[in-house]
């Protein structure tokens, strides 16, 4: 069965095999030294100024960025499953959440985060998701930073990058606290979430908040290479196995450009089989398509072609399905996967295969190679 979900991902072979070598003691020279070079290749990635990883999924990071960032109001966005989960994670942890709800497939607007900045001088901190998952949507965080920052630098900016930090390159000159889990763009196991801190954010953390998600505790042992608790050993020693794989594959750079070559053909390709992508801003991280047989679809895509793609959740539970874009992904699985949404079209009745979505996808993927050489 391919694994086409937008999380968890496949993990590679390679790492398989680092991650089944022999349990290493987490308090010695020789697991510092892993953890060393990983905290570097997490702190080139993020671009940030800090870096922490603590053995917990993505929702504990934002649990941690939340409790230790916000000190009285959240304000954040929902426009979707996980933008919901921050208001949840304010409310749970005894703050004020102030909520900015949109339709699943709408982005944030900076103008409306202002409003409620301008509206409600208690808020101390902004989260939002740069992808939502729940709808592949592609919310604007580095314009709604800069303006935040612009209002008031004093505000914090929180921004769950759980399924856009290695999609794509982002800016954090205006992000505070920047959040990844390891079984989306990391193609690992889950377990293991990171978060990328300004200089600023680790000012504001001051003594931490909570226990065992106290940052504070985290980032002075992590400065030291080892954590405040027992460490994920194995899923570190999977990360930066990882970040070799990344580099041999031509680095960071390469991938982000494939993933969006390969994330734009992809789009272009169901559409060409009269297919529809869900959010008004596609993120690149998964293609969202809308469908009233979305649940047919994807039962034909599973039992007959092998392929497993997500599906929806809450309202858009068996309206929509959802094909991953993020990490290492081979092409010729890619295109497996697009040449099998259309003959499950063909044998819906909804149009005759002809093998336009593996002609639209290798069109425009390889445009720039297949076009007549000048001379
Ligand atoms: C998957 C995901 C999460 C939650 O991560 P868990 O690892 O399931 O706790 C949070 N935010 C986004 C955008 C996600 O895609």
């Amino acid at each position: 069965m391919l694994l086409f979900t937008p999380g968890p991902t496949p993990v590679r072979e390679n790492v398989r095999q680092a991650m089944a070598e022999a349990t290493i003691h987490h308090r010695t020279p020789e697991f510092e030294a892993i953890f060393r070079q990983t905290r570097e290749h997490l702190l080139a990635l993020f671009g940030s100024d800090e870096v922490v990883m603590i053995a917990a999924t993505g929702t504990g990071a934002m649990e941690a960025a939340v409790s230790n960032l916000c000190h009285h109001t959240l304000l954040s966005v929902n426009a979707g499953k996980f933008g919901e989960r921050f208001g949840k994670i304010a409310a749970a942890t005894g703050l004020v959440s102030v909520e900015l709800t949109y339709a699943w497939d709408t982005p944030a607007s900076v103008d409306d985060i202002m409003a409620a900045l301008r509206h409600n001088s208690e808020i101390d901190a902004v989260a939002v998701q740069i992808c939502e998952s729940a709808g592949g949507l592609r919310h604007p965080v580095e314009e709604i930073a800069a303006a935040v920052k612009a209002f008031n630098p004093d505000i914090t900016v929180i921004a769950d990058g759980i399924t856009a930090v290695g999609v794509e390159r982002i800016d954090v000159s205006h992000i505070d606290c920047i959040i990844a889990g390891s079984q989306k763009a990391f193609m690992l196991p889950p377990g293991l979430a990171m978060l990328g801190l300004s200089h600023a954010a680790v000012a504001k953390i001051g003594n931490g908040k909570g226990y065992y998600f106290n940052l504070a505790s985290e980032i002075t042992k992590q400065r030291q290479n080892t954590t405040a608790y027992t460490a994920a050993t194995t899923l570190v020693i999977g990360l930066l196995e990882v970040f070799k794989t990344i580099e041999a594959y031509g680095g960071i750079g390469k991938l982000y450009c494939d993933t969006a070559r390969r994330a734009k053909a992809v789009r272009f390709a169901l559409e060409a089989i009269e297919l529809h992508v869900y959010p008004q801003s596609p993120a690149k991280a998964m293609t969202t398509i809308d469908d009233e047989q979305a649940s047919e679809i994807r039962t034909l895509l599973k039992e007959t072609f092998g392929v497993n793609v997500a599906g929806g959740q809450d309202h858009l539970k068996g309206k929509i399905f959802r094909i991953n874009q993020m990490g290492l992904i081979d092409l010729n699985e890619m295109a497996w996967v697009l040449n099998s949404v259309e003959l499950a079209l063909a044998l819906l009745g909804r149009r005759p295969y002809d093998g336009t979505a593996n002609r639209v996808f290798n069109e425009e993927y390889f445009k720039s190679r297949l076009a007549p050489k000048e001379n």
